[in-house]
């Protein structure tokens, strides 16, 4: 006769959650570790500024496309 082994159904542990915005935390889930890119400390939702939202550095092109404070450097600016 077979039995139910124990441990079939995913176990929840302590797991740690790492923002992107370098906050942790600790809550329950079946990894022991987990990435995330915002959490309830960065969210601009809860914060109320738009910061660290976008980490692929789309921001950062955003300002130098449209040279919103770091003037363009490296190019053939002058002749
Ligand atoms: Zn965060």
């Amino acid at each position: 006769m077979w039995s139910l082994k124990p441990g079939i159904h995913p176990t929840y542990q302590r797991a740690t959650v790492q923002c992107a915005c370098g906050n942790s935390f600790v809550t329950r889930s079946t990894v022991p570790l987990i990435h995330v890119e915002v959490c309830a400390k960065c969210h601009p939702y809860f914060t109320g500024k738009q910061k660290l939202v976008d980490t692929a550095g789309r921001v950062e092109r955003f300002r130098q496309k449209y040279g919103a404070s770091t003037p363009p450097l490296g190019d053939k600016a002058t002749g």
